[in-house]
């Protein structure tokens, strides 16, 4: 049998079976609404089917605070099923927010994205992770007749680093007539501390995520993955996406992991593996600083290049791991603190890999938020602590005016109010993105897998869409996506939490 023809044989049960019950219900296939009703019958019929499939044993989801926590488990084909078929209303979701919004910056067309993904990306993606992408394809199909096939999800994977890193380099290689303005994304304020700098000496780790509201407002989900091989792992993610991607996760061996990009960052090498892969991976397998930095090496390709912030609970060491594509750094320490906010420092990343990054212009978001940090820390020496971390994030502090004003110089990010925006980032006046959600864990919540988690700005402001897009009509492009972003409370989760708990 040929493909076709054995997904063929094993919906026509379920399409019988809908018939059946449709004919059951007394209807006559005569009008375009008993039409609909078929079709409606068919469709919860297959959805009946695909919930008694077997791979969704062991996997569950529930919602609190303003997540939605997810429990993937098993084999990775299974695990990826779960995915697909437990988010699938918010994979479909998500992927016509970021698929709009890819095809928008760079003015290319979704074909394009799918080809890159199947040409470039999936013939190096290892073997359990390609089987995963299948799996999610296999899931959200079965759970709502969706037609986006692994080519779809591949780029939808990518979205951090084909549109910004990938495209750029390809218009340069190419001369590109008029090509349009990309710049790297510069991704979120974070920090990690250990020894003298915390209150119990243990490490601290905390990360605000910084997108554009159209996507941060979707980057809710609290995955809780049981893989067959390697570490357990507890994250944030994006719907769809194997990797937590903004980037903020702890796995059973003791590897604590965040990150902030690299602002003004140039480079892509199409021979590297995806970076998306990578981090995947980094934290499944991953069980010491050295180990993960091997992983996040191996096959570089420039993509969604940035400072990884990370601490191992085991042995209280925490290092910064700068990973450019030509040149990177790792810092490491057993007394320090290491904090980002999409700066690069390291003399030679900064002139092979961000030539156009200024690090001295103190009113950049970068710079300032640099500043803020060092001030913030230093002041709350000894003291740093969970719940601080958790204020921290929150904090409105801008450090060029020297006044509280949420902008795009605060750690925790408000562009739609900057007459400014981030020229760097290519973010214009009042850009709708900023600080979308915030993380927070410490030595002692990692080893017994737990963490915090605030949707919505840290400082537990909102976002409303309605008045923002009256106010700035230059955005009206992003109203089919752009929905209100309401904080919901810090709410904690942990790895086996049961819904009602
Ligand atoms: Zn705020």
């Amino acid at each position: 049998m040929n493909d076709w023809m054995r997904r063929a044989a094993a919906i026509l049960p379920v399409i019988l079976g809908g018939v059946a019950l449709w004919w059951a219900e007394g209807g006559t296939p005569a009008t375009a609404s008993a039409n609909d009703a078929m079709v409606a019958t068919i469709a919860a019929a297959r959805e009946r089917a695909a919930a008694n499939d077997a791979r969704l044993k062991s996997a569950s989801r529930f919602e609190s605070g303003g997540w939605i926590y997810v429990h993937l488990e098993g084999d990775p084909g299974a695990m990826g099923y779960q995915h697909g078929y437990l988010l699938a209303p918010e994979i479909e979701d998500a992927f016509a927010a970021v698929s709009a919004g890819m095809a928008h910056s760079t003015e290319r067309d979704w074909k394009f994205f799918r080809k890159a993904a199947h040409e470039m990306l999936w013939p190096k993606i290892d073997a359990e992770y390609q089987q995963e992408l299948q799996g999610i394809v296999e899931g959200l199909r079965a759970r709502t007749g969706s037609k986006l096939d692994v080519d779809d999800i591949v780029a939808f994977n990518a979205f951090e680093e084909l549109p910004d890193y990938y495209v750029p380099w390809l218009n340069k290689q190419q001369k590109t007539a008029k090509a349009p303005n990309l710049k790297s994304p510069g991704n979120c304020s974070a920090f990690v501390a250990t020894g003298s700098w915390t209150k119990d000496g243990l490490i601290v780790m905390a990360h605000n995520n910084w997108t554009s509201y159209r996507n941060g407002e979707r980057w809710r989900i609290v995955f809780d993955i049981a893989p067959k091989n390697g570490y357990r792992i507890l994250m944030d993610g994006f719907p769809g996406v194997i990797a937590s991607d903004d980037d903020f996760g702890i796995n059973s061996d003791g590897l604590m992991v965040t990150e902030t990009t690299i602002t003004q960052f140039e480079g892509w090498d199409p021979n590297g593996k995806a970076e998306f892969v990578r981090a995947r991976k980094a934290l499944q397998y991953a069980g010491s600083i050295d180990e993960y930095t091997k992983i996040m090496l191996d096959g570089n390709n420039g993509g969604y290049a940035n400072d990884w912030l990370l601490g191992d609970r085991k042995t209280g060491e925490i290092a910064q791991l700068e990973l450019g594509l030509k040149a990177h750094k790792l810092w490491r320490t057993k007394d320090g603190v290491l904090s980002g906010s999409n700066w690069a420092r390291d003399p030679k990343v900064l002139k092979e890999d961000t030539p156009q990054f200024d690090p001295a212009n103190k009113e950049s978001s970068p710079n300032a938020r640099r500043a803020r940090w060092d001030e913030l820390l230093k002041e709350n020496k000894g003291k740093i602590d969970v719940a601080l971390a958790e204020k921290m994030l929150g904090d409105h502090s801008d450090t060029t005016q020297h006044k509280e004003e949420a902008n795009e110089r605060t750690l925790c990010g408000h562009v739609d109010a900057s007459p400014r925006g981030v020229q760097e980032w290519n973010w214009q006046p009042y850009y709708p993105g900023g600080a979308v959600q915030g993380k927070v864990t410490d030595a002692t919540m990692a080893k017994e897998m737990r963490m915090m988690a605030r949707m919505g700005h840290p400082c537990g402001g909102d976002f409303l869409a309605k008045p923002f897009l009256a106010a700035h009509p230059e955005y009206a492009w992003q109203e089919p996506y752009l929905r209100d972003m309401k904080a919901g409370p810090w709410t904690e989760f942990r790895s086996g939490q049961a819904p009602k708990e």
